[in-house]
């Protein structure tokens, strides 16, 4: 209900989030995704799961964020939680070590 600011997992920006932790632009770009290589998981099943891990690592991300945690330091810690991550990994692909990993994995943006 209502309008939720918070960190966006992909872009990380705060902004107004649309669904699974991600603002209205990054969500229009994932379901466009979806759309078009759509996954053969039961996804129903797994959708209460995401949610939740999501919602976890976007606490965690803001945590560190406001925390004041360095770039590399986070780097450390991701590193350590990407197996708890696993489910949403597919989602998170651009949020991890941003800088490094924009040009080779995403062309979506322009
Ligand atoms: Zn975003």
């Amino acid at each position: 209900m209502g309008t939720r600011i918070d960190v966006c997992l992909k872009c990380e920006k705060e902004a107004q989030i649309a669904a699974r932790g991600l603002c209205y632009g990054c969500y229009r770009e994932e379901e466009r995704a979806n759309v078009a290589a759509p996954r053969d998981r039961h996804s129903g099943a797994l959708r209460r799961d995401h949610d939740k891990l999501f919602t976890a690592h976007t606490e965690m991300m803001r945590a560190m964020r406001r925390g004041g945690v360095n770039r590399e330091d986070v780097r450390k810690i991701l590193g350590i939680m990407q197996p708890y991550w696993q489910p949403i990994a597919a989602f998170l692909r651009d949020s991890v070590p941003v800088s490094e990993q924009k040009e080779n994995l995403f062309t979506v943006h322009k």
